[in-house]
C-alpha cells in the first residue's frame, strides 16, 4: 500500500475531538442547527492502524478516493457493521460496479454515464445507493465535477433510476486560504442546491468543506464536511 505517518503520539483521537468540538461551535456562530453537520474523516493514504485509531475513537463515518486501496480497508474491517464507507474519488467506468457493490454513498457523480453505470451494477439486496452530484462551482479546467448549468438534467435522470438515491451536492473548490473567497465559491453550490429543494428534489446532504475550509462551508451551509488532514496528519 502506501508509506504511513504511525500515529505514536496518540494524537489521531485528540484531533477527532478537536475537529468535532469546531464544527459544533461553527454550527453555534453561523446559527445552524446543533449537531446538523457530519464528520466523514477522509482516510485516503492513511493506514489500516490508523483508521482503527479513529474507529476506537468512536469514529465510524469514513471517505475514500481510491478504489483498490478502499477495497482493501473495507474487506478488514467488514466484521465492524456499523461502519459506513463513502466513495469521494474520480471514476472510471470499470470501476463503478466494484464502487457499486462495496460502499453506501458515492459524492462524486460526475456525468450520466457513471450514474447509469452505478445503477446498474448496484445489487438489489442492497439499499439503493446514496449519491451527490459533483459540482465544478470554480470552472477551472481539468477539474472533476459537471458544470452547474447541467445539474437539473442530470439529477432527474438520477432520479428515475431505482437503485440509486439523489442525496444532493458535492463540490471541490479552487484552493484559496482567502475566507471570503472560499464562502463565494460555495454560496454557488448551496444557490444550487436550494434550487433542486425548490423544484422539489428530496435532497438532503450539501457536501463541502475540507481541511482548509471547514469554517466556510459551515458558514454556507454544509450538512457532511470531509476532512483528512486535520484529522490524520498530511499524506506525505
Ligand atoms: C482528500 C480529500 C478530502 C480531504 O481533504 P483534507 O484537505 O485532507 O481535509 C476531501 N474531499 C475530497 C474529495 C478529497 O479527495
Amino acid at each position: 500500500m502506501y508509506s504511513f505517518i504511525k500515529d505514536d503520539m496518540n494524537t489521531i483521537p485528540i484531533h477527532l475531538q478537536t475537529i468535532l468540538q469546531q464544527i459544533r461551535d461553527f454550527e453555534s456562530r453561523y446559527d445552524r442547527i446543533p449537531n446538523s453537520v457530519k464528520l466523514l474523516a477522509v482516510t485516503k493514504h492513511q493506514s489500516i492502524e490508523n483508521i482503527q485509531t479513529a474507529i476506537n475513537a468512536g469514529h465510524e463515518l469514513f471517505g475514500e478516493s481510491y478504489l483498490q486501496e478502499a477495497l482493501i480497508k473495507i474487506e478488514h474491517f467488514k466484521k465492524n457493521i456499523n461502519l459506513d464507507w463513502h466513495f469521494i474519488g474520480p471514476i472510471q467506468s470499470n470501476k463503478t460496479k466494484k464502487i457499486a457493490e462495496h460502499f453506501s454513498f458515492v459524492h462524486s457523480v460526475d456525468s450520466l454515464k457513471i450514474a447509469e453505470l452505478l445503477h446498474k451494477h448496484r445489487p438489489t439486496y442492497l439499499p439503493p445507493l446514496s449519491v451527490c452530484i459533483q459540482i465544478n462551482v470554480s470552472g477551472e479546467k481539468n477539474k472533476s465535477g459537471i458544470d452547474p448549468a447541467d445539474v437539473f438534467t442530470l439529477a432527474e435522470k438520477i432520479n428515475s433510476f431505482s437503485n440509486l438515491k439523489l442525496r444532493g451536492l458535492m463540490t471541490v473548490p479552487a484552493m484559496t486560504d482567502n475566507f471570503g473567497a472560499q464562502r463565494a465559491q460555495l454560496h454557488r453550490l448551496k444557490l444550487l442546491y436550494e434550487q433542486l429543494i425548490q423544484k422539489d428534489f428530496k435532497i438532503d446532504t450539501l457536501s463541502m468543506g475540507m481541511t482548509n475550509d471547514l469554517e466556510a462551508a459551515i458558514a454556507e451551509g454544509a450538512t457532511l464536511v470531509r476532512i483528512g488532514t486535520a484529522i490524520f496528519g498530511s499524506r506525505i
